[in-house]
């Protein structure tokens, strides 16, 4: 039976749990997926210090400073970043300062060097100051205790320096999906083989290691099975080893697809989460389990393939591995252009998010093209454009969803 959508969605939120967890060393936790809520150990700065490099005294020595009258104040000594000095400043004197030094007891401001004079010790200033000012407060950023990272977050460059912040030597993270692909179909040769007449490249082969490569998976590639029962048979054992399999090609309504008929025959414990979504292109897409690992037959055609991973393969992948939003975002934007199509199918156009030439406001630009079987509609677009399931078409100046892909 045809599903829609949301409901595709919804069964593979059902069917999808995250992936045991590992620790590891925060060196190795870059771009796996945080399975912990850190919380900050600490205050956030740790004590108070200096945001600017300058001098550090009593505001009050300062109060009638100005332009005409200059204050002066003798400096006696320096303070760097990463020194604990246990020097103090009382009326009359400053410490130099640097960025991020601990401020010295008795002072209650900085004054950046840009705004004083020196000559040998005597520093002169011709501005008042405020207590607190070009001072960092311990625990101003955040207090000791506060949830620093959600559970379920990326770790990407600022998350990985937010660990550091918390000290987290080791963190726990989910395992990183292990993913392996098979290319179905006599017609496929990989480039640089010759050709015989009636075939062609494995052109999915690249595309879907591309995209999986780009989520940051384990990709393993079982390269391409001739649309041969047997072969296919023990092509599907080995990808069972996977967390996850996904096949491409001979899942749709020809002789040789022979994948459908394995899967529908149950092949290896096949239990089908569903088959056919109400989406254009991709519909024929099939999804269930396989004992433990979940299995995505994607059709062949080159952009039902790439459309059918980045609107059900990718959101899966992201919830085994622990993400916290797995779902795809959904933009709203205007569309720039017009697009017919077939209802009552969802459709899913590719398209640039892209600002408009004239008004520099950002709208949804439409590939002219729509077959499926074109990689080239896919060329410089960065995500799909959705034109609603009862509507034949959409036309310039429409609000729009858009999901970057
Ligand atoms: P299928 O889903 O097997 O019926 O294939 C549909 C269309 O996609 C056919 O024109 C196939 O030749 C083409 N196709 C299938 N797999 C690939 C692939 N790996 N690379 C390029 N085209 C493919
Ligand atoms: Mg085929």
């Amino acid at each position: 039976m045809m599903i829609h959508y949301e409901e595709a969605l919804q069964k593979i939120e059902e069917a999808c749990e995250a992936l045991p967890v590992d620790e590891v060393f925060l060196r190795e936790a870059h771009s796996q997926v945080l399975a912990e809520d850190v919380f900050l150990p600490e205050d956030l700065p740790l004590f108070d210090n200096s945001a600017m490099d300058g001098y550090a005294l009593q505001s009050k020595d300062l109060q009638s400073a100005s332009e005409a009258s200059p204050d002066t104040l003798t400096c006696i000594g320096t303070i760097g970043a990463g020194d604990s000095l246990d020097q103090s400043v009382s009326s009359g004197t400053c410490l130099k300062i640097m960025t991020g030094a601990p401020i010295p007891a008795g002072a209650d401001c900085v004054v950046p060097v840009e705004k004083t004079r020196t000559e040998g010790d005597q520093v002169t200033f011709k501005q008042s100051s405020n207590a607190g000012d070009c001072i960092r407060r311990k625990g101003e950023e955040m207090r000791a205790g506060g949830l620093l990272v959600e559970k379920g977050t990326p770790i990407d460059g600022i998350v990985w320096g937010l660990l550091a912040t918390a000290n987290k030597a080791k963190v726990k993270v989910t395992r990183r999906p292990k993913v392996a692909i098979l290319m179905t179909g006599n017609e496929l040769v990989e480039p640089g083989e010759d050709l015989r007449p009636g075939e062609i490249r494995n052109s999915n082969g690249f595309s879907m290691r591309g995209v999986l490569n780009e989520l940051g998976v384990e990709v393993i590639d079982l390269g391409v099975g001739a649309d041969d029962r047997e072969e296919l048979q023990t092509k599907l054992k080995k990808g069972c080893e996977s967390d996850v399999l996904i096949t491409v090609g001979g899942v749709s309504a020809g002789d040789f697809d022979h994948i459908r008929d394995l899967l529908e025959e149950g092949f290896l414990g096949f239990e089908e989460l569903f088959y056919k979504v109400r989406i254009r292109p991709g519909k024929p897409v099939r999804c269930g389990t396989m004992g433990k690992t979940l299995m995505f037959g994607l059709p062949g055609n080159p952009v039902s393939c790439l459309v059918g991973y980045h609107l059900f393969v990718k959101p899966a992948l992201k919830k085994i591995w622990g993400f916290r939003n797995w779902r795809n975002p959904v933009y709203k934007t205007i569309l720039k252009g017009n697009i017919k199509s077939p209802a009552p199918f969802l459709n899913f156009w590719r398209g640039e998010l892209a600002p408009d030439s004239e008004s520099g406001k950002w709208v949804a630009i439409p590939k002219d093209k729509a077959s499926s079987s074109m990689l080239t509609t896919f060329l410089g677009a960065n995500g799909l454009i959705l034109v609603p399931i009862d509507r034949a078409e959409v036309v310039d100046g429409d609000s729009v969803d858009f999901i970057p892909v």
